[in-house]
C-alpha cells in the first residue's frame, strides 16, 4: 500500500479555491481523497474542482462564507448527510497590515470573524461527523503566531488564537479519536502575499518581495506544494501519533533569524 494515501477518505478544505488551499485540495485528490472545497470565491473553488476531475478523482465545491455561523452549518450538514468526514483542514483566512494604532474596530471584528470564528465554524460543524468513529483536523496558523511580526496586529491576534484554538481541541477531542493539528508557515508565494503587497505597497511590489523573501533566512518563500506536503503528512494515517502540536514550516524564520 502506498503511503500517505487517503483512499476512500473524505477531506473539507476550507479556501480550496486559492493558493495554499488549491494546493491541498489537489495534492489530497492525488492520494484519492474526495474533496469538498468551502469557499466564498465559488468561480475558482469551481475550478480546482475542474482541475481535480481532470485528474480523475472527485471534488465538490460549496459557496460558504467560513464566517457565517448559519452559512458553514448549512453546508457541512449537506456534505455529512452522504459522507462520514475524515479530515478538516481550516485554512481560508485573510491578512491585514498595520500596528495596534492604525487597525480599526472594523478591521480587528473582520480578521476575528473569518480568522477565528471561521475556524470556530467549521470545527463545529463538523465535529458530529468526525466524532463518529476519528479524524483529523488541521489548522492553518502562522509564523505571526509564535513571534512578533512588524504591522500585523490583527492577524497575530487572529493567528495566535489559531495556535491556542488547536490546543484546546486536541484535548477535549484526544477520545474521540480526533487529532488537531496547525502548521505555522513562513511567507509562501500566493495570490494573498501578491495582493497584501499590491493593496499596501503599491509602486514598490518588486522590492517588497525581494525583501519579503529574504526574511526567511533560506533566501526565498516558500511554496505551495511545499506547504501541501506537510499538511498531507500530516492529516494521513501515518501521522497517527501526532497530535496538539503545531509545527513551522518556514525557512527557518522563527529559530534562525538574529544570528
Ligand atoms: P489566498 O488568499 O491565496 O487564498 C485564501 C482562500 O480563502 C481564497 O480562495 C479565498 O476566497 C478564501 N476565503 C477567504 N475568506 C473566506 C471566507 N470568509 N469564507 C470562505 N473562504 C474564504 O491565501 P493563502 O496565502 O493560500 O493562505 C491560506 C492560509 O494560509 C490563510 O489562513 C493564511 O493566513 C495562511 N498563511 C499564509 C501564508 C502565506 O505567506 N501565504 C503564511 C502563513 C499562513
Amino acid at each position: 500500500m502506498t503511503k500517505f494515501s487517503l483512499k476512500d477518505k473524505v477531506a473539507i478544505v476550507t479556501g480550496g479555491g486559492s493558493g495554499i488551499g488549491k494546493a491541498i485540495s489537489l495534492t489530497f485528490a492525488e492520494q484519492c481523497a474526495h474533496v469538498h472545497i468551502l469557499d466564498f470565491d465559488i468561480e475558482s473553488a469551481q475550478e480546482t474542482v475542474s482541475e481535480i476531475e481532470l485528474m480523475g478523482h472527485y471534488a465538490k465545491a460549496y459557496l460558504c462564507d467560513v464566517s457565517d455561523q448559519k452559512n458553514v452549518m448549512e453546508v457541512v450538514e449537506s456534505i455529512i448527510k452522504n459522507n462520514k468526514i475524515d479530515i478538516l483542514v481550516n485554512n481560508a483566512g485573510i491578512a491585514h497590515v498595520g500596528n495596534i494604532e492604525s487597525v480599526e474596530e472594523k478591521d480587528l471584528d473582520r480578521l476575528y470573524n473569518v480568522n477565528i470564528k471561521g475556524v470556530y465554524n467549521c470545527i463545529k460543524a463538523s465535529l458530529p461527523s468526525l466524532k463518529n468513529g476519528g479524524g483529523v483536523i488541521l489548522n492553518l496558523a502562522s509564523i505571526a503566531s509564535k513571534v512578533g511580526i512588524r504591522d500585523r496586529f490583527a492577524y497575530s491576534v487572529s493567528k495566535g488564537a489559531v495556535l491556542t484554538m488547536t490546543y484546546s481541541v486536541a484535548k477535549d477531542y484526544i477520545n474521540h479519536g480526533i487529532r488537531c493539528n496547525c502548521i505555522a508557515p513562513g511567507r509562501v508565494h500566493t495570490p494573498f502575499v501578491d495582493g497584501f503587497i499590491r493593496d499596501n505597497y503599491p509602486g514598490k511590489e518588486k522590492e517588497m518581495f525581494d525583501n519579503l523573501s529574504k526574511t526567511q533566512p533560506i533566501g526565498r518563500m516558500g511554496t505551495t506544494q511545499e506547504i501541501a506536503d506537510l499538511v498531507l503528512y500530516l492529516c494521513s494515517d501515518e501521522a497517527g501519533f501526532i497530535t496538539g502540536s503545531n509545527f513551522p514550516i518556514d525557512g527557518g524564520f522563527v529559530t534562525l533569524n538574529g544570528n
